[in-house]
């Protein structure tokens, strides 16, 4: 854990994860479980699962037991009414919109993974040390019907949206290049068959480019009462799958409104510290981003877990023949790019009092 001393509640919040047996949904019964603000009072899947013990349904994919508290927790029906007061959705995006849209209508916060409600010009899409403000567009949230909605960016978009937050905020960006070298955990359990990931790189991952070009201006985006002028960057983004198991590395080629120096980009990733670093949250980074000098980093297996893994890594820090300066970013597809991102929306939600 971090340095910020964090409050237990005297009572802890009730939460639901839907797709709770899933790769994302794991790491989020992994956090919960242990978390001082929330408690778990549910956990939901497809027809699949539902009836059985958590034990029984999952295929556990961390090196860590399942918690105590939840193997023996019986896997519920995704609209199964229950005291949830947040609903933690990692489900499939196909099923996902109509079932969070039922969440909302009970009155319920619902903090969304799934691509359906990214888009909806109603639903702030959030990265807490990013665009905190933007939550108020949920005072115009209309089509929730009493509860609230607000969706965590896509798992590639989190890491580059986060890489840009200092550049952005300093210098403004024009425009973005970005190759990605995403992990096999992005698509999912069981996702992509092993014959045709090992001894391979796909370069192909179906809507990913588009989304990448998209939310990031989304992310940035200024709010003016009830609307949100998307950022003006452009962004060319080439997604490609990679036989790694967890954390999205990222090659990003920048162009600045302004001309600006190396020492100067390196001290902007170096001194950022985010507006939210003071609140008190359990689960934000103290450092979401750090820098690296090594020429050879960062690298999944050594980068990925920084803070737990909430924080992102920045290194090869270097000028560019095309754009004014590239830099690689590593961040954890399913902690900072999922699970961890939506549960730390969720405390700014508590801290906000929305929840
Ligand atoms: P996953 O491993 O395939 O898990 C999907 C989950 O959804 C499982 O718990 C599954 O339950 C449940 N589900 C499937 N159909 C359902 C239905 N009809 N009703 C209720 N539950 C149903 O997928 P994932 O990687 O965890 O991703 C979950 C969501 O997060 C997706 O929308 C994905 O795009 C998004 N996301 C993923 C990542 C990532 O890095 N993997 C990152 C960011 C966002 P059963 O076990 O019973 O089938």
């Amino acid at each position: 854990m971090h340095e910020i001393a964090v409050e237990e509640r005297a009572h802890k919040i009730p939460v639901a994860i839907l797709g709770a047996t899933g790769s994302v949904g794991q790491r989020m019964v992994e956090m919960l479980s242990r978390h001082p603000w929330f408690e778990i009072v549910q956990v939901a899947a497809s027809d699949r699962s539902v009836g059985k013990r958590y034990r029984e349904a999952v295929t556990w994919l961390l090196s860590t037991p399942i918690p105590e508290k939840i193997r023996s927790m019986e896997i519920t029906d995704a609209t199964k009414p229950s005291d949830a007061r947040i609903v933690f959705s990692a489900l499939d995006a196909y099923v996902a919109e109509e079932i969070e849209q039922h969440w909302a209508n009970q009155g319920v916060s619902v903090v969304t993974n799934a691509r359906p409600h990214r888009e909806h010009p109603e639903v702030p899409l959030i990265i807490p040390e990013v665009n905190a403000e933007n939550l108020g567009l949920l005072h115009y949230q209309k089509f929730a019907h009493g509860g609230i909605i607000v969706a965590n960016p896509n798992c590639v978009s989190i890491g580059l949206s986060l890489a840009l937050a200092p550049l952005v905020q300093e210098f403004k960006v024009d425009k973005v290049s970005v190759s990605t070298y995403q992990s096999a955990s992005g698509a999912g359990f069981p996702g992509i068959p092993s014959l045709s990931l090992l001894d391979n790189l796909i370069p192909f991952i179906s809507g990913e480019e588009e989304k990448l070009e998209k939310e990031p201006l989304k992310v940035f985006a200024r709010l003016d009462e009830n609307y949100l002028h998307p950022a003006s960057m452009a962004i060319s983004a080439s997604c490609v799958r990679v036989p790694i198991i967890e954390g999205h590395l990222k090659s990003v080629s920048v162009n600045l409104q302004k001309s600006v120096s190396l020492e100067e980009i390196k001290a902007a990733f170096v001194n950022y510290s985010s507006p939210i670093s003071k609140m008190g949250l359990p689960t934000a980074p103290h450092w979401p981003i750090y820098f690296f000098e090594e020429i050879d980093a960062p690298q999944p297996r050594f980068h990925r877990f920084l803070e737990n893994g909430m924080s992102i890594a920045v290194g090869g820090l270097r000028s560019c023949s095309l754009f004014d300066y590239k830099f690689f970013v590593l961040s954890h597809n399913l902690i900072r790019g999922a699970a961890g991102g939506s549960i730390l929306i969720a405390e700014l939600l508590v801290k906000q009092k929305w929840v």
